[in-house]
């Protein structure tokens, strides 16, 4: 099989005929045999009757359904579980990403060898102030800590080489990151089409500005997991050694200083009333901290059974 849709869809019912159709259209058009995986994430509206419609009419179409709201991330998971395509495209159930982009993206993972094309809505049709400019600010961030050179690195439509969403793991809320998880995966080949974007027809969107200060704390964690994630004390012991050596320098000049007035007999403050001792203290209980911290990461990382797994491109 060619191509792999999927599409995760929270409460997308009036969307959802017209968005197959459109599809299968393109599909037809280009002579590509596919399927596409509708992800009903706890929708309370018609939306998996609609799925079940659909999948009735077309044998292409198949659905899975939640019994709960778990959030994209969930149904991608889901859909990257079951999806047999050559190359696994992701959309969003709203129409505003368009499937006439399909086929350039499929030709882009299979002729220019991309493991992963990122759609990138050059110009977006959202609200100004809630979502372009923050997403402008995240964005570059995000560049700045993955590395990778995406303007739009939580696009919804993106395509993949089948191989690269088997072997990633898609939880939380880290849809956003996906390009970043393939990346460490080691997938880097990671390119980019400008894609067509319209205003949402029908619904509303389903993600607030919460989004930004999740995303970028997600951020955070993901930055963490890649670098030290096999080795936390490297991260937690580096710090406190250096917080160690701060307190013991401050401390030793502490004492030196006492000692030099005590033996010139000059009347000098007590100790303890000077701010360096309580920074030297404090840079010493965190030190301690930090040890701490790093010897507990070692125990879970140690723990954890992916922590030898490693993806193996090939062996002879
Ligand atoms: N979605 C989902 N589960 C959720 C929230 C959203 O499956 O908990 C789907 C939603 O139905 C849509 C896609 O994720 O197909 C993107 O959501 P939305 O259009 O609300 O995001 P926006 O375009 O506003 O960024
Ligand atoms: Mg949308």
């Amino acid at each position: 099989m060619d191509i792999s849709v999927i599409v995760p869809l929270f409460n997308e019912a009036e969307s959802l005929p017209e968005l197959a159709a459109w599809i299968d259209r393109v599909m037809k058009e280009n002579g590509f045999s596919y399927e596409v995986l509708m992800v009903d994430d706890g929708s309370t509206d018609d939306s998996w009757y609609r799925v079940s419609e659909l999948a009735a009419e077309n044998p292409a179409i198949h659905g899975i359904s939640f019994r709960r709201n778990y959030g994209k991330s969930a149904a991608l998971y889901e859909g990257f579980a079951a999806a047999q395509g050559d190359v696994v495209i992701t959309m969003d159930a709203d129409l505003q990403d368009s499937p006439d982009e399909i086929p350039e993206l499929y030709r882009m993972i299979v002729k220019d060898g991309y493991d992963v094309v990122s759609g990138w809505k050059q110009h977006r049709k959202d609200n100004k102030l809630t979502k372009n400019l923050p997403s402008k600010l995240y964005n570059w961030t995000a560049r700045k800590v993955t590395g990778i050179k995406l303007h739009d690195m939580n696009c919804g439509l993106k395509a993949y080489k089948n191989e690269v969403v088997k072997s990633i793991e898609v939880y939380g809320e880290m849809h956003r990151y996906i390009p970043y998880l393939a990346k460490n995966a080691g997938y880097a080949r990671i390119g980019e089409k400008p894609v067509h974007h319209q205003k949402r027809k029908y619904g509303t969107s389903k993600f607030g500005l919460e989004r930004f200060t999740n995303g970028f704390l997600d951020l955070m964690s993901l930055w963490f997991l890649s670098k030290f994630g096999k080795k936390p004390m490297h991260f937690f012991g580096t710090t406190g050694i250096l917080m160690f050596l701060l307190g013991g320098i401050m401390t030793i000049w502490i004492i030196a200083a006492k000692l030099i007035h005590q033996a010139q007999g000059v009347r000098f403050r007590a100790v303890t009333d000077q701010p360096l001792f309580y920074l030297a203290l404090l840079a010493v209980v965190l030190g301690a901290m930090f040890f701490l911290a790093g010897f507990l990461g070692e125990m879970v990382s140690r723990s954890s059974s992916s922590r030898n797994d490693y993806n193996i491109k090939d062996r002879i």
